[in-house]
Order: structure tokens, then C-alpha cells, then sequence
């Protein structure tokens, strides 16, 4: 039941990429979840190797590849267990916002950097009072000649304080329309009045950096505005899909990661004498997760196909999100009871990719948002 066609080229990718986990990563994973936060090196590393920024087009210094690499650095990542470098929110949800409404100029400065790991990027949007009601955000920008001026705070930003370049969502107060007085605009680390503030403790992604953000009088030049004046929200609209989707395939990564290494522990691990497989009510445990994990990835996969012929798949996209985050939720809560006391045990892999989990039915806007944008197409 292959839905994608993957090309022997995509497969070498996926190859080299798992390699370079291997051997770049996994075994720094438990260093950097006790300090907090990735060393920029591994970003450096990554672009080195060409695996940020796949799809940014030739002429940008990328390689202009397919979604499919996108994918299967989603995947691969979340393979290695490892939620602290955040590949696919940079090139995949971010990054895609300077490709489609950057400026020449704009993509000429900041995209070049962005593939090498010299750039790492964060996007910022959500407030201290504004999560889910993103129109509802106060940090404004205000024009003075031909600067504007940002002030506000932002909360729960990934990669807050490793960031060199910070897409900030921020309201211009002299507009009454809420969705369009907001514009993003391109922040640079370093900028007089921008500072990164408190890192955030976590129940997991340890070692990613989530941080909030200050702007205090931040002044910026105009020309760092994406986009036309107005098209704020209107373009975070138009990368939902993508943003979702990306979601949708890391959870389902997950979900098929914990699985995998719960079936190899269950024949592993006897009690009573026998392996726990060989008890009825496990392997029913294992069927069960087995079949919605098969019915979770034929629908991404579907919808991957769909987002790759440029099919507005907006709807399927949020369905898949809330649905195969909740599951891949219901996957790890099962899987690290078939490990019993090991599962709570930072040394057994099920144990962070639970803990890592939990969060993506949170980001990416709350499965409760998907359903209310659910049940508005549907005209409920
Ligand atoms: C680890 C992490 C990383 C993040 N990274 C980023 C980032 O890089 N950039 C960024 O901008 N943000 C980021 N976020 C923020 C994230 O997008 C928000 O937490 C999320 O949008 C929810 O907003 P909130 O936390 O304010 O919750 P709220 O909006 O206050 O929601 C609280 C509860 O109310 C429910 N609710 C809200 N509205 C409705 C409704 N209309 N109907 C029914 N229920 C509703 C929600 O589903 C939720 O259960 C991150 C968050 C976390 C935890």
C-alpha cells in the first residue's frame, strides 16, 4: 500500500540522513536534553550536509528539491528520537514564509543562510494573553518614516534563544480591521530593543530552546516587512496547510518510532515465562495500535500526495493533525505501559518520545482550534 513514489534518490537521501544521526547526534542527545538547548554547530552540521532547507530554489543556494525531502526529514528526525533541532518548523514552516513572500533583496540576504545553518529562524506569534486568538495579539508596530517600531512580548518561541533571524507577528494599532492590521516582519538576534528573554522549562523537548521574546522600542527598517502591508494574517493563513501537515507527519513518525522499538521490547522482555508479546491481551494492545497507526499513515501519505499537487487540502490537513496527534498521544501512553517500570526511565527511548509527544496536540494550533475550523467548513 505505497502511496508515496519515493525515487532510489530520495531513498539515498533518507540514507545519508539516518547516517548522519547516527553519528552526529543520537549519542549526544542525553548532553544536550540536560543542558537545555542544541549547540549551533549541529545546525551548521546539518546544512552543511544539505539537509536544511531542501526546498529552497537553486538561485537561494538551496537545492530546490521536492516536499518528499521535507518529509523525510520530518521523519528521520523524530526517528532519532530527537526533538532539540528543529529541522522541519525552520525549513519547513518558516523558512517557506521568506521563500513565498520575501522580498528579492530579502531572500537574496537571509535564504542563503538559512540552507548553510548560519541562519536558524523563529517564528513569532503567540502572546502571553494570545495563543489560539491570534488576531487578538498587542504587540504592535508602529511606522516612523521609513522604519517601524515593534514593541510587545511573545511567548513560547522555539529556538527563542539559538535564533539569528525571528519572523514577528505584530499589529499596526491605527487599523480597526484586526486581520489586517497584522503584518510579520524580519527581525534580526542583535537588534537594539529585541531581547531574548527567560528560557522555558518543559515537560519535554528538553533540548529545545523555547524562550520568550522582548521587543522594547525595537526599530527596524520598513523593507523588512514580508509581504505587502496588510497580508499578515492572510499569509500565516496561507502556510496553515503546510504548518499542519508538517505536524501530521511528525507525530505519525513518532507514533510508528514508539511502536517499533515497543514490539522489539515485548519479545524481548519475559515475565512469568514467556516474552510479554506472547500474552493475548498485549498482542491485541499491539494489533490495535498497529492498525490506526496503518490507517493514520495512509491518510498523511494521501495527503501528502494531495499538498505536493498544490490541492487545497486545508481541511484534511487539520483533521490530520488533531487525529494523529491524539493517537500518536494514545500510542505512547500504550507503549510505555508494555515497557512497565523501564518505560518511566529516562534510559528506555519510550520514555522521551512520551514525554515528547504530548506537545503536539498543543503547537501548531490546539486540536480543540482544528475541530472549530472543522465544524465551521462543515457549516455547523
Ligand atoms: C513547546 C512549544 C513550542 C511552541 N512554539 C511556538 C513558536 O515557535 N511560535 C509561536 O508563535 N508559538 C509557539 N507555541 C505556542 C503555541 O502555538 C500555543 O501554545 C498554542 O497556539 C495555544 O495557545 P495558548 O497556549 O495561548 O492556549 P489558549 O489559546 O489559551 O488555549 C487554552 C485551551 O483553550 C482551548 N481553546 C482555545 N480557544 C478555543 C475555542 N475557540 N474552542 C474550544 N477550545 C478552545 C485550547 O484548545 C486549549 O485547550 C509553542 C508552544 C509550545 C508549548
Amino acid at each position: 500500500m505505497n502511496i508515496i513514489p519515493y525515487t532510489a534518490e530520495h531513498n539515498i537521501f533518507r540514507e545519508s540522513l539516518r547516517k548522519f544521526l547516527d553519528k552526529e547526534i543520537v549519542s549526544h542527545v542525553e548532553e544536550w536534553e540536560e543542558a537545555g538547548i542544541v549547540p549551533r554547530s549541529i545546525w551548521k552540521k546539518m546544512g552543511e550536509q544539505g539537509f536544511l532547507g531542501t526546498a529552497v530554489p537553486e538561485e537561494y543556494g538551496g537545492a530546490g528539491c521536492d516536499f518528499l525531502y521535507s518529509v523525510i526529514v520530518g521523519e528521520e528526525m523524530v526517528r532519532a528520537n530527537f526533538s532539540g533541532l528543529t529541522a522541519s518548523l525552520h525549513s519547513d514552516i518558516i523558512v517557506p514564509y521568506i521563500t513565498t513572500f520575501g522580498s528579492e533583496a530579502q531572500k537574496q540576504k537571509y535564504l542563503p543562510g538559512c540552507v548553510t545553518g548560519d541562519i536558524i529562524t523563529a517564528v513569532a506569534m503567540t502572546e502571553p494573553n494570545t495563543g489560539s486568538d491570534l488576531a487578538a495579539m498587542k504587540t504592535t508596530a508602529v511606522e516612523d518614516g521609513d522604519d517601524i517600531i515593534l514593541n510587545g512580548q511573545k511567548t513560547f518561541i522555539s529556538n527563542g534563544i539559538n535564533c539569528d533571524l525571528c519572523v514577528v507577528a505584530a499589529k499596526d494599532p491605527a487599523c480597526s480591521d484586526p486581520h489586517k492590521a497584522v503584518d510579520l516582519y524580519l527581525v534580526e538576534a542583535g537588534t537594539p530593543g529585541f531581547e531574548k528573554g527567560r528560557q522555558i522549562k518543559k515537560i519535554g523537548w528538553h533540548s529545545q530552546d523555547t524562550s520568550e521574546l522582548y521587543f522594547t522600542d525595537c526599530r527596524i527598517p520598513r523593507s523588512n516587512r514580508l509581504g505587502e502591508k496588510g497580508t499578515g494574517f492572510l499569509n500565516l493563513m496561507l502556510k496553515l496547510q503546510q504548518e499542519r501537515l508538517v505536524c501530521a507527519i511528525g507525530a505519525m513518525a513518532a507514533a510508528e518510532f514508539m511502536l517499533e522499538i515497543t514490539v522489539k521490547y515485548c519479545k524481548e522482555r519475559t515475565v512469568f515465562g514467556k516474552p510479554i508479546s506472547k500474552f493475548q491481551v498485549n498482542q491485541f494492545a499491539i494489533v490495535e495500535m498497529a492498525t490506526e497507526i496503518k490507517l493514520g499513515r495512509t491518510f498523511v501519505d494521501k495527503l501528502i500526495m494531495d499538498h505536493m499537487e498544490g490541492l487545497n487540502v486545508v481541511i484534511e490537513t487539520s483533521m490530520a493533525k488533531y487525529w494523529i496527534t491524539d493517537m500518536a498521544n494514545k500510542v505512547a501512553d500504550r507503549c510505555l505501559q508494555l515497557h512497565g517500570g523501564y518505560g518511566y526511565c529516562d534510559e528506555y527511548g519510550i520514555s522521551r518520545a512520551w514525554r515528547d509527544i504530548r506537545v503536539t496536540r498543543i503547537f501548531a494550533g490546539t486540536n480543540e482550534i482544528m475541530k472549530v475550523i472543522i465544524a465551521r467548513f462543515m457549516g455547523l
